[in-house]
């Protein structure tokens, strides 16, 4: 154990970044107040993991135990640059450390962005995540969807729609989410990606996952598997890449 010092820093962002900084700090004897925006602490962990990821999610458990470290001080529903301005965060601490994540969705700048029916993932994470700055409800009666981008937020977006309500039921989706997802018409869900295979953006287990659920059929179309030099480069250099491409073969195979 270090001895207390004079020191207060302000940590501003209770996501994973902010609460391990603040254990770091607390460690060395460092007064913590950390600021959130939200009523409760946890940032992405909390209202973007995907619900259906419950080992993730758990990683809340140890967030929650530096919580209850003595020398940090948690204070929510506090809008760093709204309520409080940085200026004045430093007359009263030695620091003040943002860790405030990434939480809105970055304009992708092509024509047709903001036509009806065209949303940002954060808005549908939001949703689904029972963030309480989002809508509680949605209008799901298209059949076919198109979702820009290949990443694991697009898997997540993709399985909480493929998925029957009662599949994630037994997940923490509060019943507003239930009873909208009951509603859910979703039976045609296509991912674009603007590269091949080797560049797609997906982690290996979250797109095997993808086919664990027996309302998914994923499809690949054999055509979308090909490799030019760099693609096969790629590959070899990430066996995590090559694991991808190969998942995607094996979609594409059958
Ligand atoms: C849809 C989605 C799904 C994801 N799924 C996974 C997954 O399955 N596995 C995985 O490992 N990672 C996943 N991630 C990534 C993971 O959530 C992030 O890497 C992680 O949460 C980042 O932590 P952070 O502390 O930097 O930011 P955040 O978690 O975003 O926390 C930032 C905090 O700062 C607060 N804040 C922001 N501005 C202010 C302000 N002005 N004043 C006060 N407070 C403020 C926010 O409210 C928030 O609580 C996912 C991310 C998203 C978006």
């Amino acid at each position: 154990m270090t001895s207390p010092t004079d020191l207060r820093v302000a940590v501003i962002g209770a996501g994973p970044a902010g609460i391990y900084a603040s254990d770091l700090l607390a460690k060395q004897g460092v007064n913590i107040d950390l600021f959130e925006q939200m009523p409760a602490p946890f940032g992405l962990i909390r209202y973007g993991v995907a619900p259906d990821h419950p080992r993730i999610k758990g990683i809340i458990a140890s967030l929650h135990r530096v919580l209850d470290t003595p020398t940090i001080r948690l204070l929510g529903n506090i809008h760093i640059g709204e309520d409080i301005t940085i200026a004045q965060l430093h007359e009263y601490y030695d620091a003040v450390l943002l860790a405030t994540g990434a939480v809105a969705d970055r304009d992708l700048d092509i024509p047709g962005e903001n036509l009806n029916g065209s949303y940002g993932a954060a808005d549908f994470v939001g949703f689904y995540d029972g963030n309480p700055r989002f809508h509680r409800t949605w209008n799901l009666t298209a059949t076919h969807i198109a979702i820009i981008g290949v990443g694991n937020v697009a898997l997540d977006i993709s399985r909480i729609l493929a998925k029957t309500a009662n599949e994630l039921h037994t997940t923490e989706i509060p019943d507003n989410v239930y009873q909208t997802l009951k509603t859910n018409q979703a039976t045609h869900i296509h991912i674009f990606g603007r590269r091949g295979p080797a560049q797609a953006k997906f982690t290996p287990l979250e797109l095997k996952e993808l086919d664990h659920s027996p309302s998914i059929n994923v499809v690949v179309d054999p055509e979308d598997i090909d490799y030019d030099e760099a693609s096969i480069a790629a590959r070899r250099a990430s066996k995590s890449q090559d694991l991808v491409c190969q998942t995607l073969e094996q979609y594409a195979m059958r």
